[in-house]
Formats: C-alpha cells, structure tokens, sequence
C-alpha cells in the first residue's frame, strides 16, 4: 500500500514537472508609431509622464541601444515580424519607401512571420493596430500566422480629404491642434473585413488597449501572442477625452500619457489572471520620431535626426523588456534590434528557427535571463531604401551615405572617406573620428562590402 502510495505520489509530480515545462511563455509586443528615443520620462523626457512604462522600466530591463530594421514605418514592421532586414524579402524600395492606400504588393506569403513560427506550438495570435504590410486581402495578418486582427490597415494619415487645413501648417501654429477625424478616411479592418471608416481615432488608442486585454483575457489557459501596434504618435495626434488637454507637453504628451496608461492597465490585467511570470512583454517603437511637424512630432532626445534618416534618431529606440520573477531588472547596454524578437522568442518557446532563409535576428535570451552578460549582436546594418547607408560593430558606426530626415534635414551625401563615430563615447554623433582610426574605417568598410553581396535580389513589393 506504502508502495502504491509512493507511486502515486511521483507520478503526480512528475506530470506536474511536465506541466511546468511545457508551459510555453507568452509574448506580447507593445509597439508605438513615430516614437523618439527621448519621448518616456524613463529615457529622460521632462514633460511627459510615463508612470507605468517608468515602473515596466524599474522592474524590467531598460535597453539604451537598441534598434530597429528601418527608419520608416513599412520596412521596419516587416524587420520586426520576419526576423529578416527588409531589402530580403523585397519590403524595402527606393521609389516608395512605405506602403500607400494605392499599392499593390506587401509581405509575400513565403516570409515567416513570429505568429507562424508560434503557430507550430499551438500559440493563439492576434495582430491588434497598425498592420502597414499590405492592406490588400492576400497580405493581411490573417494571411500571416493571425488568428485575428482589429485595426488600420496602413498609417492614419493617410486616404486624407482634400479641403482641410494642412496639418504641418495647423501643427507648427498650435501645438494643441487636434484634426477632426473626418479628415482622414482611414479604415479599421476586423479580420479582412471593413467595419469602421473614418477610423475614430480619438477613441482608438484606447480600444487597441481594450482589445488586447479581452484578447488575453479569452485566453489566459493557453499561449497566446499579441502584436500590439499603436497607430500613434504618428501624426495627426488624436487623444482621448481622460487624456486630451491633460499634459504640458500638449497634444503629443496627451498622446503618449494614454499609450502609457494602456501599458498599465496591460500590466495589471496580466498581473490579475496571475499570468505575469509567464508572459514577456516588450515595449518599443518602429522608427524615430517625425521632425517635420515642429511640436507635433517628437525627439530622439540626445541622438541625431530622426525617422527616416540613418543617424541614430533614425533607428535606435526606447525599449523595455518585462517578465517579473524571470528577467532581474537591469539598464542593458548590449546591442538588440527588433529583427532579434522572432528568434528569441522561438528560443523561448521551443520552436526551432528556420534554416531554408537568411535570418538576421539573434537570440537574446540567454542575455535577457541573465545567463551571459554579452549580446550576441555586435553589428547593425543601417539600410534606406535600398542602399546602405551604414554599419555599426561594437562601438564604431561608419557612415558611407548620410542624410537627414524624412522631409527636412541634411541633403544626401556620398563619403569617399566614410564618417566615423564611436557610439559609446559620442551618442549625438558629433565627433567624425575616421581620420584617427583608418583601421576601423577599413574593418568596417570590409564587413559592410561582404555584407552587401550577401543580399539576394527579390520582387520589390514598395514599387509595385
Ligand atoms: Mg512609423
């Protein structure tokens, strides 16, 4: 009887260890639109408060260099779900830089997206906000690994009514102009079908929140990732009634207080249905921040330029990693890219990466769970249309094209001498070391050249 007892008793703990093991953690990506490195209070914006994204920061991991695939929003959406530099899988040109109401191409179906690759386990998959990869029905995120998506097919500002006041205009006199939503006939898609237009993007930050915790709600039993991709702060901004007129930073600090406030109340239902130890939460943005519209765009704080342009403004975000009890809080000064996510998370859920096709993403879990102090990403390719501007490795970037921002800045400049700048020492790349450092401009030169002929030529899917 002892004996059966005993039996008994390993049994159940072995299936409980089972169990345990392979409860795969959930993901979910919390990704703003036109966000600038310096726009949180926890990356040292004086006006704008963050609380929730300060306290995801404190108990979490802040990361100070990390990046994205592209300056814009279209490339550097497809970079963050395939794993993959955009100039591989044709979603990155010189002729349209993003997608437009009136394209014809988008993701192709052969791109692996990170809600695939988590299908394979079983994982539920919502796409919720902002998609940008194709708003015909072929190209959707049902077509690419979602079990569902609610939100706008491409940027808000676009499918705009001739007739309103310009909204550079408008925005550069007042920094609290709010457009009225009429202007801008932009849909909301559920799954592939149309079920709002105008979007109401007054009332839109919120609902993605809304969305995202019923989602997660429905399926607190089982893995789950959400891709949750704020339309905003791309302009026009739009803020709710709780939020609008409510920061000193105006308009865009309104803005950003509901899409922090969103974060919270995240945070707090992952923390209610006790899902919080499970689930890694990622916070960051797709590019930098719009310079053209004066107060209505925001800052890259101490980087220079920003979206669209290749300097650091360009291309490093604010990002924050959150997993109570399973990554120790830390500010990280390794380098990451958005490109790393799919990987890492494969990595963490037990699916194994794809062989067939260049994947550019590393795996940062053993980095994020404290396993080795060291990223294994030491380089950054810094693409723009279809030319590379530039490269980083370790603390060095070398600029062979520089050019400003989207709309202002800088003309575009080849460099027979590349610039040269260290990172670590000169983040508002300030300081053109290269003549100091031949060597380096050399290396880099090198890498910057094999890594160029490792591109394969695809269908442009931009210019279609
Ligand atoms: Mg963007």
């Amino acid at each position: 009887m002892r004996y059966l007892l005993s039996l008994l008793l390993l049994c159940t703990c072995l299936v409980t260890a089972s169990q345990l093991q392979a409860a795969e953690p959930n993901f979910v990506i919390i990704f703003c639109d036109d966000l600038g490195y310096g726009d949180l209070a926890c990356f040292g914006h004086p006006t704008i408060r963050t609380p929730n994204l300060d306290r995801m920061a404190a108990q979490g991991q802040k990361w100070t260099n990390f990046y994205v695939g592209a300056s814009v929003c279209t490339p550097s959406r497809a970079a963050l779900l395939t794993g993959r530099l955009p100039v591989r899988s044709g979603m990155m040109s010189a002729k349209r830089r993003v997608l437009f109401p009136n394209s014809k191409g988008g993701l192709p179906a052969s791109e692996l997206t990170i809600a695939e690759m988590l299908k394979t386990k079983d994982y539920a998959t919502a796409a919720i906000g902002k998609w940008h990869l194709g708003h015909l029905p072929q190209y959707l995120p049902t077509k690419h690994g979602f079990d569902s998506y609610w939100g706008i097919p491409y940027s808000n500002d676009m499918d705009a009514v001739k007739g309103f006041p310009g909204y550079k205009q408008t925005a550069q006199k007042d920094p609290n102009y709010a457009a009225t939503i009429e202007q801008y006939q932009v849909p909301i898609i559920q799954n592939e079908t149309v079920v709002e237009k105008p979007a109401n993007q007054r009332t839109i930050t919120q609902r993605y929140t809304d969305k995202t915790m019923e989602f997660i709600t429905q399926n607190q039993d089982k893995p789950f990732f959400v891709y949750l991709a704020h339309s905003l702060p791309h302009i026009p901004l739009f803020a709710g009634k709780r939020h609008l007129g409510k920061s000193r930073r105006g308009i865009f600090g309104d803005v950003i207080e509901e899409i922090d406030s969103g974060v919270g109340q995240i945070l707090k239902t992952l923390e209610d249905l006790k899902l919080a130890e499970n689930t890694l939460v990622v916070f960051t943005s797709d590019n930098g921040p719009w310079l053209l519209f004066d107060t209505h765009g925001g800052s890259a704080g101490l980087l220079r330029e920003g979206k669209g342009s290749t300097f650091e403004g360009g291309m490093r975000e604010p990002t924050i990693f959150w997993w109570p009890g399973k990554i120790a809080p830390k500010i990280e000064m390794e380098i990451g890219a958005t490109m790393d996510l799919l990987p890492t998370f494969c990595s963490l859920a037990g699916v194994p990466i794809p062989k067939d096709r260049v994947i550019d993403g590393h795996d940062l879990s053993p980095l994020l769970l404290g396993k080795t102090d060291k990223s294994p990403r030491k380089q950054v390719y810094y693409w723009r249309s279809e030319k590379l501007y530039a490269i980083r490795i370790g603390p060095w970037k070398a600029h062979f094209i520089t050019e400003g921002c989207y709309g202002i800045g800088p003309k575009r400049e080849v460099h027979e001498i590349p610039e040269l700048y260290n990172l670590d020492h000169d983040p508002s790349e300030k300081y053109n070391v290269a003549k100091l450092h031949p060597d380096v401009v050399a290396r880099l030169t090198k890498i910057a050249q094999a890594h160029i002929q490792s591109i394969e030529p695809v269908e442009n899917q931009l210019a279609k």
